[in-house]
């Protein structure tokens, strides 16, 4: 090994020891309730496929009839010759889905939130950013050189002070948070937090990346939730969670759509969404519109794997939606106790520093509407076996 990257090896050994390594699990299933991973046939206790819309029939099939009639390459960036009618069509429907007046799509939700911050904001302005906000929001702001001033989580009094401290200092300000929190599984009080922008002329920003699919009617996310159409001046989006494929999406004002197609980086450097997962977003919204079946499933789910763990002696933390943290403190025993559910049967990854603090390591259920009872009953016996082995409930 070259002695210029011996210090990487350094890291990587030092990761190690302190329990923080990504081990990375192969899938060789589609996704579901039930996955082969490594080999082995295990309950999934781990995507974010909400809805099991990931392999569900009627996306599958628009997706294949798009890759015939369009194949396989976007062949350019969207603003060359890379957009598709079937763009177009996916940006009116999601627009129309979540009530607000125009969408523009990304390759995905981070690129989403790089390119709408960085648009939005520069070296002579300020964000406001919730201290627990997504890395890919953390990401946008720094990229857009904007001052970060982090307000305490899901505080809008402390929000308000920061920007009272803040006035006459900036350009132009933006409030940005998460909806839905995707370690804790908390939502952000919207409501509360846009009386504060709206009050001192601030702009709003939500990444609503766990919130669509899952709160407000038949999925339609957090804005809906809280009936704030028209107030919220930008929302993130990402197609990769109850949408069940990929990509990413800002929704709302017209203007600020506008100006992403003009500025947004990603969306003029960067090569368009394949046709075959534009259809399927398509075909996600097609579904979502026709009922509300599955999204009260995994509503219904959710409550009461919830309400068992929680009889079992296991901490959910602060979790309100189908995110379930199990809390367990330090990451060796997050990964000890996910790798003996993993032994039962069960995949359920451990998550720690740096995507959680130090110290609050734990494991996070995902839980679907493509799981059956008899599937939660599985793993929450799994999780009674193994926590009692490992002494975290008694
Ligand atoms: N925002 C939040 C809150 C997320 O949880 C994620 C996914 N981890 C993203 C954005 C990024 O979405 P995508 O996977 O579509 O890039």
């Amino acid at each position: 090994m070259s002695e210029r990257l011996q210090w990487i090896q350094d890291e990587l050994d030092r990761l190690k020891e302190s329990g923080l390594y990504n081990r990375i699990r192969t899938i060789s299933t589609p996704q579901g309730a039930w996955l082969v991973v490594d080999g082995k046939r295990v309950l999934n206790f781990c995507s974010n496929n909400y809805l099991g819309f990931a392999n569900h029939p009627r996306l599958v099939e628009k997706a294949r009839q798009a890759l015939e009639k369009y194949g396989v390459g976007p062949g350019a960036v969207r603003t060359i010759a890379g957009t598709l009618d079937l763009h177009t069509e996916l940006e009116r429907r999601i627009a129309a889905f979540k009530g607000v007046d125009a969408a523009i799509t990304f390759q995905s939700g981070f690129t989403a939130n790089l390119a709408t911050i960085a648009a939005l904001v520069g070296k002579e302005d300020v964000v406001f950013s919730d201290e627990l906000n997504h890395a890919s929001i953390i990401d946008g702001c720094r990229l857009s050189g904007a001052r970060i001033v982090r307000y305490a989580h899901a505080d809008p009094v402390d929000l308000e002070a920061r920007i009272r401290e803040n006035e006459g200092t900036y350009r132009r300000a933006i409030a940005i948070t998460d909806g839905v929190f995707s370690m804790d599984g908390d939502i952000a009080p919207l409501d509360k937090i846009y009386e504060v922008t709206s009050a001192y002329n601030v702009m709003l920003m939500v990444d609503d990346a766990h919130g669509e699919g899952v709160l407000g009617k038949g999925g339609r996310g957090i804005v809906d939730h809280f009936n704030l159409h028209g107030k919220v001046d930008i929302e993130i989006g990402t197609f990769s969670k109850a949408f069940g494929v990929v990509g990413g999406v800002s929704a709302g004002s017209p203007l600020v759509v506008e100006w992403l197609r003009q500025r947004g980086r990603p969306f003029l450097f960067s090569s368009a969404t394949p046709a075959a997962d534009v259809a399927a977003c398509i075909a996600a919204i097609d579904v979502l519109e026709e009922s509300t079946e599955l999204v009260d499933r995994l509503w219904e789910n959710a409550r009461y794997f919830k309400a068992e763990m929680k009889k079992l002696g296991f901490d959910t933390g602060v979790s309100v939606t189908p995110i379930t943290p199990i809390m367990l403190g330090e990451a060796p025993l997050a990964q000890q106790f996910s790798r003996e559910l993993f032994e039962e049967g069960v995949f359920a990854m451990a998550i720690g520093y740096p995507t959680v603090p130090h110290g609050k390591a734990r494991i996070r259920v995902m839980i679907s509407a493509a799981h059956s009872k008899d599937d939660l009953d599985k793993g929450l016996e799994a999780f009674a076996r193994v926590g009692k082995r490992l002494g975290v409930i008694g």
